[in-house]
């Protein structure tokens, strides 16, 4: 590869204002555990449109941003044994095996561009080890690109975190990619109920379709009082909020039989306080944090990959809008209006 590098970005210069497409420049060469990447697809999630937003702090402006995408390698950097030339690979924001390296040096007119570990916003991107997986090669690249997150988020609190199973009652609160990812790993169980609540009919739709045995839109109808009436009073085995509100986390819980489980999945705002009945909690009605399905990329990737191969997912259904590089800003528009889906860029 020759440096320096000149490609487009897409990068955040001020909260609030759609991000500026312009050239970056990697001067090159690569350090220990750096791999170049070429783009092929990336997805966007909720932490970038919150970054763009400012609901979530931005401390690195000018910023790249974007942590789930596909791309194929093109170069690595000296002691990289993970990955070589030509390999497609999926990037993640979540650690797996390799070299943590140092962050990228970006300019735009001389003037740093601040990286992470992964950006995926980028034509080409400068990424760690320990930040990508390889894939093999016929894999869809589209899909590929939503395992660098809500993939794994939503697929892995199911199978890796709560190991939802046959016997289990399962409410998924909340149906935009992450909630319909968890409706697609639950299904695979077959659990005894699998009851899907999003105030979205589209969702709601969406979510029939991969499985859920029922459906319920609390802007029609009281949520919790249905959930209550299905199952005798009891509430459900395990509750899956993938929504970040207060008042619905609280509902979720109230949702969660005793024993039974509760897992906060969609981020809430930071020091918000949430009101639990103690007694419950201390009859097991446990409520449990989950951040990225707690998965390990380097098994779980290979493993949804299966479950895809299979068809017991059918993750190719999630993708409502592929959006070329250069418009990213309509995508990320389409994002905050349609949120039972995934929009990819493609490059
Ligand atoms: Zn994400």
């Amino acid at each position: 590869m020759n440096y320096p590098l000149v490609f487009k970005a897409a990068i955040l210069t001020e909260i609030g204002k759609p991000l500026v497409i312009d050239n970056i420049e990697f001067k090159g060469p690569l350090l220990d555990g750096q791999i170049l990447v070429k783009m092929k697809y990336s997805g966007i999630c909720g932490k970038q449109t919150d970054e763009i937003d400012g609901k979530a702090p931005d401390a690195f402006i000018p910023h790249l941003l974007g942590h789930e995408g596909s791309a194929e390698v093109m170069d690595i950097g000296s002691k990289v044994t993970k990955t070589k030339k030509g390999d497609l690979v999926v990037l993640h924001w979540r650690k797996g095996s390799g070299i943590q390296s140092e962050t990228p040096l970006y300019y735009r007119n001389r003037i740093r561009v601040n990286s992470g570990w992964v950006t995926t916003f980028n034509e080409y991107a400068v990424v760690s080890e320990n930040r990508l997986t390889v894939i093999p090669q016929k894999s869809d690249p589209i899909v590929a690109a939503l395992f660098g997150c809500v993939v794994t988020t939503g697929v892995g609190v199911i199978l890796n975190e709560a190991k939802v199973e046959s016997d289990d009652t399962v409410v998924i609160y909340g149906c935009g990619g992450i909630g319909l990812c968890a409706v697609q790993a639950a299904n695979s169980k077959k659990p005894k109920k699998l009851i899907a609540i999003d105030v979205n009919e589209k969702a709601l739709d969406m979510a029939k379709e991969f499985g859920a045995t029922d459906i319920i839109n609390p802007g029609k109808e009281d949520a919790l009082k249905r959930v209550l009436e299905m199952t005798e009073g009891k509430g459900v085995s395990k509750v899956f909020v993938c929504v970040g509100i207060i008042k619905v986390l609280e509902e979720g819980v109230e949702m969660t039989s005793i024993p039974g489980e509760c897992y906060i999945v969609g981020v809430p705002p930071k020091g918000a306080q949430m009101k639990v009945e103690a007694h419950a909690v201390m009859h097991e009605r446990n409520i449990i944090g989950t951040l990225g399905g707690g998965t390990y990329p380097d098994e779980a990737i290979p493993e949804y990959f299966k479950l895809q191969n299979e068809g017991k997912l059918r993750l190719e259904k999630l993708v409502s809008y592929v959006g070329d590089f250069e418009n990213i800003n309509d995508a990320i528009e389409k994002m905050r209006g349609d949120v039972s889906g995934r929009c990819v860029v493609k490059f």
